[in-house]
């Protein structure tokens, strides 16, 4: 439930609510919006009584969020969340952010070469897994700490925002120590352990929709990283399993303007995965620009057939640059910008 005060209300009257909602052994989370404050009460209050805040001084109503997932639904937060990437830039708002780079850190020289090229075509992120989530225990793994050094190297070479994949909760000191956004792979999508202990974080977080996931599951595993603290969470898209095998993934676009409905967070379509091949790419970017995604992140590798990982998905910058402006003319038509 959402405790709404009144316009005006004082701050011991907050307080008063919040320590109400504590002794219900719930947590708070205080909404300061432009005319009034909310008080989200956290936990399972089903069996709580609503009626004890409804007589506290300060108080306007009191209103049950229906849907499963609290902190991520819309009912809780009117205002679209904005998530910060560190200097660069941010997702959510009127502009469209691009996060582009390789499906893996590869090697330091590629890596920087990759960052200033999708840099110069505009891009506010870099993205490029260290350590990479593999079906065969026998594929290349990644670079692990020293992939993340590589990344914050380009990052000050360029200023782009790093995002890169967090599989385990041991990775997260040194993902959290070198990257500016954690990624949550899709198939870490329900490991709760994880997602619980990002959300104790202060690093935005990516969190890849799994590839058998419904929309609800999705929104839950967000709640689990809300629940915890870290409100900058994005949703991505990055296509699920179904019976069609012309694409590695099929990339449900109706996702965006559904999630938009029910969720504040802003959302983010990764059509490298979601398709799985390089010639689909760009037209599915600008499919997800029409349907309102407020980020895209790509894979884009200066050497694709030679790439370690995920090559057939991958833009050369030549392509990359196409792409960018391309989705720059249809953001304009859908009164966004790039
Ligand atoms: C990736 O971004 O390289 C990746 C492994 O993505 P996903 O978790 O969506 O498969
Ligand atoms: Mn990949």
């Amino acid at each position: 439930m959402i405790v709404v005060m009144k316009p005006g209300s004082s701050q011991p009257q907050v307080e008063h609510v919040i320590n109400l909602v504590r002794e219900m052994g719930c947590k708070d989370h205080v909404i300061v919006g432009t005319e009034r404050t909310v008080v989200a009460v956290i936990g399972d209050d089903r069996h709580k009584d609503r009626s004890r805040f409804e007589s506290v001084e300060g108080v306007e109503k009191v209103v049950p969020i229906l849907a499963p997932y609290k902190m991520a639904s819309v009912e809780m937060k009117k205002e679209r969340t904005v998530v910060p990437l560190a200097k660069a830039g941010a997702i959510g708002g009127t502009k469209v952010g691009v996060i582009a780079g390789p499906c893996s850190v590869e090697d330091k020289v590629h890596l920087i070469e990759i960052a200033h090229a999708v840099k110069e075509a505009g891009a506010i992120g870099l993205r490029g897994g260290a350590f990479k989530p593999r079906t065969s225990p026998y594929a290349f793994q990644g670079l692990a700490e020293e992939g993340l050094k590589y990344l914050a190297e380009a990052r000050d070479k360029t200023g782009l925002a790093i995002v890169t994949e967090v599989m385990s909760i041991e990775q997260i000191p040194a993902c959290v120590e070198y990257a500016d956004v954690l990624q949550i792979g899709a198939r870490n999508m329900q490991n709760f352990n994880l997602l619980s202990k990002v959300g104790e974080t202060s690093k935005p977080v990516l969190l890849k929709r799994g590839m058998s996931a419904t929309l609800e599951e999705f929104l839950l595993a967000a709640e689990y990283i809300m629940a915890r603290g870290n409100q900058n969470v994005m949703l991505c898209e990055r296509g699920i399993r179904t019976f069609e095998e012309y694409v590695r993934n099929t990339l449900p676009l109706a996702i965006v303007p559904e999630l938009h409905r029910r969720s504040h967070l802003p959302v983010v379509v990764d059509p490298s995965h979601g398709t799985g091949k390089a010639h689909l790419v760009a037209d599915m970017c600008k499919a997800a620009v029409a349907c309102g995604a407020d980020g895209i992140i790509l894979e884009v590798h200066n050497d694709p057939e030679h790439a370690m990982t995920d090559g057939a998905q991958s833009l050369n910058p030549k392509q990359f640059g196409e792409m960018m402006k391309a989705i720059k003319r249809i953001a304009q038509a859908v009164d966004r910008e790039v």
